[in-house]
């Protein structure tokens, strides 16, 4: 089983690292933190031949769950929901920024009472995102029987009751699996050692 989570981390990090996803240098984080590597998704999402070998890592992670819908959030997740939703032969719903805050399904999406949703998303760094999206499907009456995203850079150790190999570091209270998990160190920008090295920063 290690094997094969090992293999599954080495098969995505290539596959980043062939589509120019992963960045070295100096960057300011959306969070305002700065770091020494940045993920640039849609150097990956605009290449379909590889978003499909990950999204169907995602595929093949869930499909034991039985998921009846797969969701994710603007705007990466539209792509990784639906190319996972075209592995399982499922429907792939989508939910954007709400007025007032959060994130709805929209467009006349909808969600049977009871039915299982596998949530997606690309990068996951905080957990917002993903957060906004199983709110959207409480509130849709929908059950959320597991998160998966493509890369793991929360950083975080999971522990809970639903810690399992390959989950994701934030415990969303269902299942997790990331096809690759990035321990990335990221600095407050006062402490920063990249910029006492003098680096030139990249705001991202
Ligand atoms: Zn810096």
């Amino acid at each position: 089983m290690l094997s094969g989570r090992r293999q599954t981390e080495e098969a995505a990090e290539r596959l980043l690292r062939e589509a120019g996803a992963l960045l070295e240098g100096h960057f300011q984080l959306a969070s305002g933190r700065h770091s020494g590597v940045y993920v640039e998704k849609f150097r990956l999402l605009e290449r379909p031949p590889q978003t499909d070998a990950l999204c169907g890592m995602i595929a093949d992670w869930a499909r034991e769950l039985s998921p009846q819908v797969v969701a994710g959030p603007t705007t990466g997740g539209i792509i990784i929901s639906y190319e996972v939703a075209r592995h399982l032969g499922l429907r792939s719903i989508f939910a954007e920024n709400a007025e007032g805050g959060g994130r709805s399904f929209q467009r006349g999406f909808t969600i049977a009472p009871g039915e299982r949703v596998l949530v997606v998303d690309d990068v996951l760094t905080t957990g917002g995102s993903v957060r906004d999206v199983l709110e959207a499907v409480r509130a849709m009456g929908g059950e959320t029987i597991a998160v998966a995203v493509l890369i793991d850079r929360s950083g975080g150790k999971s522990d809970g009751p639903t810690a399992r190999l390959g989950s994701v570091g934030t415990d969303f209270g269902v299942p997790s699996f990331s096809c690759l998990a990035l321990d990335l160190p990221s600095y407050e920008a006062d402490g920063c050692p990249l910029c006492e090295q003098g680096l030139p920063l990249t705001i991202t």
